[in-house]
């Protein structure tokens, strides 16, 4: 756990800047701590140094994890979700970056009801560098999804998440994070019912400035707080 702290504090001095550099407040910016493959004790140590956002791209290793650290930080599923996982996935997860099907919306539309649960914060997954590779739905799927979801109430869209293709530089991941903020103004523009478009989920531990410079609402970084995954 040696260093977490430390760690949360660098990253949180170069969100500052980057949002400096680009006339952004950077309370709009979350912090979410990528923590898959590392267990509790660090993640109660990111807790201890400030961080308030968790995210984990598996359901099956995030159940104990949740039960172990418990609710006192939000959980987010960063990772791609199968529609048989939604019911766990909505008992444990606040925050879902990863719908990316109409079938996956319909299974949490029903999962929030079994779980009574008002609302599903969801971000839409797009995959913009139409890696197959890659979960996510193709760009010109988005506005069809997002008018399929009229009939679904309890999945509340909140916008928009990406992970570009991986390239050395980071400075060239900066116009699929253009495209992205591009994407979520349009589908905002559409004012389609409990679709908000407010958030947008991109920049990980080697690219996050270069998103905040482009707009995003919500970093997801992992090796830069917890270092390298064992
Ligand atoms: C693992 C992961 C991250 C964090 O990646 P780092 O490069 O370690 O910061 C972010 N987003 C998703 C979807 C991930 O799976």
């Amino acid at each position: 756990m040696e260093g977490i702290a430390e760690r949360v504090g660098t990253v949180r001095d170069r969100i500052a800047a980057a949002a400096a550099r680009s006339g952004r407040d950077p309370a709009d910016i979350t912090l979410v701590a990528v923590s898959k493959a590392f267990p509790p004790e660090a993640i109660r140590a990111a807790e201890a140094a400030g961080v308030t956002d968790i995210g984990e791209s598996r359901v099956q290793e995030a159940v104990p994890k949740v039960a172990a650290v418990g609710r006192g930080v939000r959980w987010h599923l960063v990772g791609h979700l199968q529609t048989n996982k939604a019911k766990t996935a909505v008992r444990h997860f606040d925050w879902i970056h990863s719908l990316d099907s109409l079938r996956l919306a319909e299974a949490l539309q029903k999962a929030a009801v079994a779980g009574s649960l008002e609302v599903v914060p969801v971000l839409v997954e797009v995959n913009l560098g139409g890696e197959a590779s890659k979960a996510g739905l193709p760009e010109a799927d988005l506005l069809p999804l997002l008018r399929g979801l009229a009939v679904l109430p309890r999945v509340r869209v909140e916008g928009l998440m990406a992970i570009p293709p991986f390239l050395e530089d980071p400075e060239a991941g900066r116009p699929y994070f253009g495209r992205l903020r591009a994407l979520g103004e349009k589908a905002r523009s559409e004012g389609l019912p409990h679709v908000r478009m407010a958030h947008l989920s991109m920049g990980m531990s080697h690219d996050f400035e270069v998103a905040v410079e482009e707009g995003a609402t919500m970093v997801r970084v992992g090796t830069a707080i917890f270092g390298p995954r064992p």
